[in-house]
């Protein structure tokens, strides 16, 4: 191909890519005209790019719907189902799998039954085998697989592709490819708060800057930065649950002492109390003091860890994993400790709370899958 077909090529490429982007990020469907309008592009062109994707398989019509000369336009969305892309958390005591569609809807999602992973000597062959038991219960088409995501509470040696830390799992000097050798499709492996972090802010795309905090039996984070992930140089950037709150304080399951993770995980409710954590909100919302106490212990260090991140980044803070459901009630209590600790704000509407409390890194690490087929259509 010569140099002039390689770029017009190219640039037809980009035209369809823009076309099939702008239906993808559109929570409503659209008429061609609105698509022409709105990209500045002609209405033949953008005839003839829907018309291929129409045959592919990737875009289809929605309904009609009356346009103001009083013809009916027919609107078109992305065929949601056309592929689908699964992802798979791990942690200390289950394997969680979760099918999404591009639309990144669940379409089908399980956990397995009590397991011990630190235990298993293969976790690669459990997690093959798994796999596969799971597209044949819920009758998922391989052909249409983008790909597994493998979300891991893990930090990862970048050059050795090693977990080089895995403090709740107890699992060190892994290498990543012990994991995946057994997949039969590709695959991808991700810190678990990485992914919940990608989670939210890919569904948020006006948020260009944004630091994730994530709360379960570990506490980890992500950062995204002038619309990107922001990883670091050693791929540790957002380990929140690292940063000293209290120094010589609480042990941490890293070995340090004072960790924000020693102070803010789900893990210490749970270990502390030997209770779950819809016993232990209940018991705080009755006044329970021994409860109340442990809990306003556990705010005010998040506070602190909240603010400083705060004062790193100077970002929105977004709240997310499973013990961000129970925090709303709190929220304005946490803002307010936040807004004292911090010398330029007198407020602290910066902390958000996540919109996926509960599977946001199992969904984030497919969604590696479906961005990356979304640009490259
Ligand atoms: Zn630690």
């Amino acid at each position: 191909m010569t140099m002039l077909a390689e770029t017009i090529t190219e640039r037809r490429r980009q035209t369809r890519n823009s076309i099939y982007q702008y239906m993808f990020f559109s929570d409503t469907p659209h008429s061609k005209q609105e698509i022409a309008a709105d990209l500045s592009l002609s209405l033949p062109t953008v005839h003839q790019n829907l018309t291929e994707l129409i045959e592919a398989g990737l875009v289809r019509r929605d309904g009609t719907q009356q346009s103001t000369g009083g013809r009916r336009a027919m609107r078109l969305t992305i065929a949601e189902n056309a592929h689908f892309a699964v992802g798979i958390s791990v942690t200390e005591d289950s394997l969680r799998f979760l099918a999404a569609n591009l639309r990144m809807h669940e379409i089908a999602y399980k956990k397995t039954s009590r397991l011990a992973i630190n235990e298993i000597d293969d976790v690669g062959s459990l997690l093959a085998d798994e796999l596969e038991i799971f597209l044949d219960e819920y009758g998922l088409n391989r052909s249409k697989l983008l790909g597994v995501g493998i979300a891991v509470p893990a930090v990862f040696d970048a050059e050795s592709q090693e977990i080089a830390l895995a403090p709740t799992l107890r699992l060190k000097d892994i290498n990543l490819h012990h994991i995946t050798r057994h997949l039969h499709y590709p695959s991808y492996v991700s810190n678990d708060a990485t992914s919940g972090g990608y989670a939210e802010w890919f569904t948020q795309p006006a948020q260009k800057n944004m630091a994730y905090l994530s709360l379960e039996n570990g506490v980890g984070g992500a950062v995204h930065l002038n619309g990107a992930p922001y990883e670091g140089d050693n791929r540790r950037s957002g380990e929140f649950g690292h940063m000293c709150v209290e120094p010589n304080g609480l042990p941490c399951k890293c070995g340090k002492r004072g960790c924000l993770e020693a102070y803010c995980s789900a893990a210490r409710i749970s270990d502390d109390l030997g209770i779950t954590l819809e016993d232990f909100f209940e018991g705080v919302a009755l006044h329970n003091r021994t409860y109340e106490e442990l809990w306003r212990d556990v705010l005010s260090h998040l506070a602190i860890g909240i603010n400083n991140i705060r004062m790193a980044l100077d970002c929105n803070v977004v709240l997310g994993g499973f013990l961000t459901q129970f925090i709303e009630p709190y929220l304005s209590e946490l803002r307010q400790l936040a807004a004292s600790l911090n010398t330029f704000e007198s407020n602290s509407n910066y902390i958000k709370l996540c919109r996926y409390p509960k599977r946001a890194s199992t969904l984030g690490v497919a969604l590696y899958f479906i961005k990356e087929f979304m640009e490259n259509i």
